[in-house]
């Protein structure tokens, strides 16, 4: 009866479920680990998980399972990827509680070549592909931005005041972000920091910028990156220049904040603002989706600086893809839950 399935939504949403491998850290002890009975099995793309003595069941267009390198899930969002450059809004998320694998799913290690994530692999493969367009008369522009929602606020995370930024964490610090939609479905956000990338060089050093930017003045980086969205976008322009056919496309890549419950994370005073932002944003975007796929008339887009951010790139002929990142830790199968049941809200 529980047997919730998203796969009925299909249009231009799909979701991917990925459980981490088992850490040294996770679990009570490597003993008790062993002994406990297993919380999660996963066969061909459901993934049943058990507690209490209760099984649940869901099904996922992909399920990937601690093996999975990122290479392998990298080939199965190539085209998501490719479709981007054929002039697509495309949205790629990451969801699931902290340390469940979001961070090392988009943005891997970007120092270890087979730990790279999906944000530079995707670049990679976009600026590949583009050059190899070049023959058939392609000529494209690309342009970078990066930034960060905390709170209901965003951070400009390649504002080169930032780096100069005092305890705030400059990030533009006065600076009101206002976001806008124009009617051909293109978004500004002003005075964010919008910068053109040709080579994957030039997007690397960007990534490590923002990376920096988004830790000046924090004290515990996991801590803070764990409780705001990261979002990513790359705006892509191509002109054939013998057949004069022109694309537009949009390639965001989102690591979202921590979707763990307000109850686990005892939260009073700032943290529990913080935890009231990510929980109104999270479900906002959940809502958003939900009323997409049912082609519901009403989308509440507005309810969250996240979901307005990206409305373009989430209805029309856009596609979008959600990771749900799960952590195979017995001690974390409510949490596990919770997400799944996320994913998989339409039943
Ligand atoms: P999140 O961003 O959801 O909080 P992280 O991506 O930071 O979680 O992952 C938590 C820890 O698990 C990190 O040490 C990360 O390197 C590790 N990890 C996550 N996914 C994998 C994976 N597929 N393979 C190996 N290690 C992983
Ligand atoms: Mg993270």
């Amino acid at each position: 009866k529980l047997h919730n399935t998203i796969l009925e939504l299909k249009g231009n949403i799909r979701v991917f479920c990925r459980v981490r491998p088992l850490l040294p850290d996770d679990g009570p002890t490597t003993e008790a680990t062993v002994s406990f009975p297993s919380a999660l099995e996963l066969a061909g793309r459901g993934i049943e998980l058990y507690q209490s003595g209760q099984k649940y069941p869901f099904t996922f267009d992909k399920v990937f399972d601690h093996s999975a390198t990122q290479q392998e899930v990298f080939m199965e969002i190539s085209q998501l990827v490719q479709s981007a450059l054929d002039g697509y809004k495309v949205c790629i998320f990451a969801y699931g509680q902290t340390g469940s694998g979001k961070t090392y799913t988009m943005m891997g290690r970007p120092d270890a070549p087979l730990q790279k994530g999906l944000i530079p692999r995707s670049l990679e493969q976009v600026f590949q592909t583009s050059q190899a367009l070049a023959v058939q008369g392609w000529k494209y522009k690309m342009q970078a931005s990066m930034l960060e929602i905390y709170n209901e606020t965003i951070r400009d995370l390649l504002s080169p005041r930032q780096i100069t930024g005092g305890a705030e964490g400059g990030g533009g610090a006065g600076k009101q972000y206002t976001i806008r939609h124009d009617a051909d479905g293109n978004t500004f956000v002003s005075d964010l920091t919008i910068v053109d990338v040709c080579s994957i060089r030039e997007v690397s050093s960007l990534l490590q910028q923002a990376a920096h930017n988004r830790s000046v003045g924090k004290t515990d980086m996991n801590e803070h990156s764990s409780r705001s969205h990261l979002v990513f976008t790359l705006r892509i322009y191509g002109v054939n220049e013998s057949t004069e056919q022109q694309v537009q496309g949009v390639l965001n890549l989102i690591d979202l904040a921590g979707s763990e419950r307000l109850s686990r994370s005892g939260a009073t005073g700032e943290r529990l603002k913080e935890t009231q932002a990510i929980n109104k944003s999270l479900s906002s975007l959940s809502d958003v989706i939900f009323a997409l796929a049912k082609k519901e008339d009403h989308v509440p887009f507005r309810n969250s600086k996240l979901t307005y951010l990206l409305q373009p790139c989430l209805g029309g002929d856009s596609k979008t893809l959600m990771f749900v990142n799960v952590s195979p830790d017995p001690s974390s199968v409510g949490e596990s839950l919770c997400s799944l049941r996320f994913a998989a809200r339409v039943n």
